[in-house]
């Protein structure tokens, strides 16, 4: 006959064997919005900035940019992030030119898991007659998103439902031609929104968020007017939250940036820009002409934002 064991020792011991799996994917509770948003340091986003910009010019297919590659993968790296390298070879006006998106998520984190996107640019524009090293156009969003890789990467259960894009060749070789072919500019994030859609897997996100131009000195953030309103009304709810509204608002017309594509894919994307900025495209657009608290008020916004988010992207 076969002895009993006592309902309180099986019990016990079901515990036991379940206890070591209860950890998997339960959602740890996040931090407040406001105090996770906090931990976003503008100093720290700055400080990836001065890296960036001390590589010298770093337009598509040099190995200046190569150079900045390697330490955004570095950098990624060090935060607990894999980086995955999508390459691809276009025709431009200066001939076919590799580029390649650098593709970020938790290391242990499956491609299927991401539920949005956070994205920017890290190439800068080629001019053949200045130097242009793009400290706030190419240098602020990815400075911004790699703090951003650093703050989040703790919080697994939450980290592992983005993927972090760093788009290659967002700027023209030329000049912007983007509705029909032959294209010059945002080649990176076009090969992505393709790439994305051919996968299969573009219906599991549900958002994306751009930065591009976030650090110019009292930053005033204009969305376009194609922007997503539910983007747009929750970035509004997070400046009200955090005391940054008058840092936000709504840009007469359309932009041309990243987000298109993205948009035209069907995975609806805010760009957060602030395109009054003197020196954009001359070789003012220097270190000294950004700022490390503009960084904090974008990256400690839209960070609150995506906390706020958190129960649509499970
Ligand atoms: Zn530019």
């Amino acid at each position: 006959m076969p002895r009993r064991f006592p309902v309180r020792l099986l019990s016990t011991l079901i515990l036991a064997i379940l206890l070591p799996f209860a950890g998997c994917h339960s959602q740890a509770p996040l931090p407040a919005p406001d105090v996770f948003a906090k931990q976003f340091s503008g100093q720290n986003a700055f400080d990836h900035v001065a890296k960036l910009v001390a590589f010298g010019p770093h337009p598509s297919g040099s190995p200046e940019l190569e150079q900045t590659r390697q330490y955004i993968e570095t950098q990624l790296r060090t935060f607990g992030w894999t980086v995955e390298r999508q390459k691809f070879t276009d025709p431009t006006p200066h001939g076919p030119i590799e580029f390649i998106n650098l593709i970020a998520r938790p290391a242990d984190a499956d491609p299927n898991d991401s539920r949005a996107i956070v994205c920017t640019h890290y190439d800068t524009k080629w001019f053949a007659d200045q130097r242009f090293v793009g400290a706030d156009d190419g240098g602020s969003g990815t400075g911004a998103l790699l703090e951003l890789a650093r703050v989040l990467a703790p919080q697994k259960d939450f980290a592992r439902r983005f993927e972090l894009v760093f788009f290659d060749g967002e700027e023209a070789i030329r000049e912007f031609h983007v509705d029909l072919p032959p294209y010059d500019g945002l080649w990176g994030s076009r090969h992505y929104a393709h790439a994305l859609v051919a996968s299969k897997r573009l219906p599991q996100f549900k958002f994306g968020v751009l930065w591009d131009m976030i650090g110019n000195r009292d930053v005033v953030i204009k969305f376009p007017q194609d922007s997503p309103t539910k983007a747009v009304r929750g970035i509004f709810a997070a400046s009200d939250a955090l005391g940054t509204r008058s840092h936000f608002g709504y840009l007469r017309g359309n932009m041309v940036d990243d987000h298109l594509d993205l948009n035209s894919a069907g995975l609806p994307t805010v760009d957060l820009i602030d395109f009054n900025f003197p020196p954009w495209h001359t070789p003012g657009d220097t270190l000294d002409k950004i700022d490390a608290a503009s960084l904090a008020i974008v990256g400690q916004t839209t960070l609150y934002h995506l906390v706020q988010s958190a129960a649509e992207l499970r």
